[in-house]
C-alpha cells in the first residue's frame, strides 16, 4: 500500500501538532514534520526540546526533515548541528521521548562528508547497525529546474547505500512524460522507494504512485501549506483522484488540452467511477501549447500522447481532448492509423480518443471520436422540441460552431452561422456543406442581422461571457436582436452558468439553456464510450454545479 504522508512546515510546535491531528482526520498515514523553519542549529536547547515534543507527541508515525536552503528548504545552519539533532532523534527513548519513524536526509548531504554520512548512520536502523533502533533513513535528492543530468548517477549512489531504507527521487516535470521516466524508476527499484514530479505537470506521478508501487506520496492539509510545487491537497487526492482505490490495474482516463487545470471533466467521471465501483482514474493531462510556428502545438500533441498512449503499463484506455487540442488529435490519428469517427472527419474535430489493450498492455485499438455535436443537438432538443424543419442561428465559427452546427445538422433543423468575420463563418459553412451534404440548409448571415433571420434559437458557440476569457462581461449577441421569433437561447460556455447573454435572453422572455447541458452530454457520452455503462442519471450534472458553485460559477439555475 502506498502511504501518504502530509508534509507540516512551521516554526511554531503547537500549530504543527494541531495539523498533525487534522492531518490524521483527513485520512493520512503519516506525517512530515519539515523542522527546518523551526531549527536553527544556533545551539538553543530549547529547539531541540521543541523537535523531541512534536516527535514524541504526534498522532501519526513520522518522518523529520530539517531541509537546508540548497535543496529548497529553508534550514541554512551547519550541517553538522541538523545531523547531530538527527542523530538525538534516532535514540530518543529517554522518558517521555520517541524517535521518529524516518529521518530524511539528502543524498548530497550523504556524499558531501564520511563523517556526517557515519553520523546519520548512527542514527538509524540498517544491517550493520548494532543497536536496536526504530528509525529509518529515507535517503533524498530533489531538483527544482528539472530532471537532473545525472539522474542515473544519483539512483546507483542510492542503490549503493545500505543504511537507505528508502530513496526519493522529486524533480520538477517539465512536460507529462517526464512522469514516465518516474514510473519506469519505480518498477526497476530494489527498494522501497518515492519517485515524484513537481508542478503542474508532476500531479501523475503523485496520484499514480499506488498503480506503481511507489512507497509513499505527499499531500499538503491546505493549500497554504504546499511544501513542493503541485502538490495537491489531501481531499483533492483522496477524494476527487481516488487515491485509496488506484493499485496496479487501475485504468488511467483524462482530460488533454491546454490549459486544463480547472476543467470540470476529472471531477465529473471520477464520480461516475466510484459510483460505479469501476477501478479507473481520470486526470488532467496538461499539454503544453508549445509556441513556435504554426505546427508547435500539434508537435508537442503528438510527442507527448504519442508516448502515453504507448507506454505499456500507465494503461491509458481513454482521454477528452479540448483546447487547442482538438484538430490536432484528428490529425494524429490520421498520421498514427487510428480509427477516425466519420462525424469527427466532417466537423474537423475531436474530442475524444478511446483505447483497448492487448495482454501485453499494447494498444489495439485507438479510435477518435466527436460526442460535443449530440451533446448539443440534445441538449437544444430538451428546451426546443423536435429539431427537424427548425432554424437555428449559431454565434461563432470555430470549433465549437463547427460540432454544434453538425449536431443540428444531423437533427434536421437549418443552420444559420454568425459570427463577428464574415468570411471565417463563410469557410466553415463550406467546409460543413461539403462534408455534411447540408445543401441550402446551411447559410450565413451578419450578425447585425440576426433579428430578422427567422431563427427559433441561438446558441452562442463563442467565448464571449466566460470568465477568465477573453471578453468575460460581453454578450456576443447585441441587444435587442433576440426580439422577434427568437424563443430559446443557449449558451455553450458554463463558467459561469448565467452569462451576460443568457440573462439578456431571460430578459427579453426568452427560454435559456446554460452551457452545463453540452458538457455535461459530452461527458456522459465519452464515459459510455469508454466503461460501456451510463453514469448514474443526473449525476454527472450534480457533480458539476457543485463544483461550479464552490468557485462561485453556479448563477441562476436554470
Ligand atoms: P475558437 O475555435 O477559438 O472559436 C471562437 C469563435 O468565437 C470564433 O469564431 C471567434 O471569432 C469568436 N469570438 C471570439 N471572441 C468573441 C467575442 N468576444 N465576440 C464575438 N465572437 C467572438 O473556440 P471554440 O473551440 O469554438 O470554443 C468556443 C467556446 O465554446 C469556448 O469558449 C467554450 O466555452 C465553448 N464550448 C463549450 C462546450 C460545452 O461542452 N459546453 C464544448 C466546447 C466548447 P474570430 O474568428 O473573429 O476570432
Amino acid at each position: 500500500m502506498t502511504l501518504l504522508c502530509v508534509p507540516i512546515l512551521t516554526h511554531d510546535a503547537e500549530a504543527a501538532l494541531r495539523d498533525a491531528v487534522l492531518a490524521k482526520a483527513a485520512g493520512a498515514d503519516l506525517v512530515e514534520f519539515r523542522i527546518d523553519e523551526m531549527f536553527s542549529g544556533s545551539g538553543d536547547e530549547a529547539e531541540e526540546k521543541a523537535v523531541l515534543r512534536l516527535v514524541a507527541e504526534s498522532p501519526l508515525p513520522c518522518i523529520v526533515t530539517c531541509r537546508p536552503t540548497w535543496e529548497g528548504g529553508q534550514y541554512d545552519g551547519d550541517d553538522a548541528a541538523r545531523v547531530a539533532l538527527l542523530e538525538r532523534l534516532g535514540t530518543a527513548f529517554g522518558p517521555g521521548e520517541h524517535p521518529p519513524r524516518f529521518i530524511d536526509i539528502e543524498l548530497a548531504t550523504f556524499e558531501r562528508s564520511a563523517n556526517l554520512r557515519q553520523k546519520v548512520k548512527l542514527a538509524v536502523d540498517h544491517p550493520e547497525q548494532v543497536r536496536d533502533l526504530k528509525t529509518s533513513l529515507i535517503l533524498s535528492a530533489h531538483d527544482f529546474s528539472g530532471r537532473p543530468a545525472d539522474l542515473s548517477r544519483r539512483i546507483l549512489k542510492m542503490r549503493a547505500e545500505p543504511a537507505a531504507a528508502v530513496h526519493k527521487i522529486a524533480y520538477r516535470a517539465r512536460s507529462l512524460r517526464d512522469n514516465l521516466e518516474l514510473f519506469d524508476l519505480l518498477a526497476g527499484r530494489d527498494r522501497p522507494t518515492i519517485a515524484l514530479g513537481m508542478g503542474e505537470f508532476g500531479l501523475l506521478s503523485r496520484v499514480l504512485a499506488p498503480k506503481f508501487g511507489g512507497f509513499l506520496t505527499f499531500a499538503s492539509l491546505r493549500d497554504s501549506t504546499v511544501t513542493a510545487p503541485g502538490q495537491p491537497r489531501i481531499s483533492e487526492l483522496v477524494d476527487l483522484y481516488r487515491f485509496r482505490s488506484i493499485g496496479p490495474a487501475t485504468r488511467v482516463y483524462g482530460v488533454v488540452g491546454w490549459p486544463v487545470g480547472h476543467s470540470l471533466s476529472p471531477h465529473v467521471h471520477n464520480a461516475g467511477f466510484t459510483a460505479l465501483g469501476i477501478d479507473a482514474v481520470y486526470l488532467p493531462l496538461p499539454i503544453a501549447a508549445a509556441e513556435g510556428d504554426a505546427d508547435a502545438p500539434f508537435e508537442s500533441l503528438k510527442a507527448t500522447l504519442g508516448e502515453l498512449v504507448d507506454h505499456r503499463r500507465l494503461d491509458l484506455c481513454g482521454c477528452s481532448v479540448t483546447i487547442p487540442h482538438k484538430e490536432g488529435v484528428l490529425r494524429l490519428a490520421r498520421e498514427s492509423g487510428w480509427e477516425i469517427d466519420p462525424l469527427a472527419t466532417a466537423i474537423g474535430a475531436a474530442n475524444t480518443l478511446t483505447l483497448e489493450r492487448g495482454p501485453d498492455g499494447s494498444p489495439s485499438l485507438a479510435r477518435v471520436m466527436n460526442t460535443d455535436a449530440a451533446a448539443a443537438r440534445d441538449a437544444l432538443a430538451a428546451a426546443v422540441g423536435e429539431l427537424a424543419g427548425k432554424r437555428v442561428a449559431v454565434i461563432g465559427a470555430g470549433g465549437a460552431a463547427r460540432a454544434v452546427a453538425a449536431g443540428l445538422l444531423g437533427a434536421g433543423a437549418s443552420v444559420v452561422v454568425a459570427s463577428r468575420r464574415r468570411a471565417r463563418a463563410d469557410a466553415m459553412a463550406a467546409a460543413l456543406s461539403t462534408n455534411l451534404d447540408a445543401g441550402q440548409r446551411l447559410v450565413t448571415a451578419e450578425l447585425a442581422g440576426l433579428p430578422s433571420l427567422g431563427c427559433e434559437a441561438v446558441v452562442n458557440c463563442t467565448p464571449a461571457g466566460m470568465a477568465g476569457g477573453p471578453a468575460p462581461d460581453e454578450s456576443p449577441v447585441p441587444e435587442g436582436h433576440l426580439k422577434g421569433e427568437c424563443r430559446v437561447v443557449m449558451d455553450t460556455v458554463y463558467s459561469p452558468l448565467e452569462t451576460p447573454l443568457l440573462r439578456v435572453a431571460r430578459a427579453a422572455g426568452c427560454t435559456v439553456v446554460d452551457g452545463l447541458g453540452m458538457f455535461v452530454r459530452q461527458a456522459e457520452a465519452q464515459f459510455l464510450i469508454w466503461t460501456g455503462e451510463r453514469p448514474p442519471v443526473g449525476l454527472f450534472e450534480r457533480v458539476a454545479r457543485r463544483e461550479l458553485a464552490t468557485r462561485g460559477l453556479e448563477g441562476k439555475p436554470r
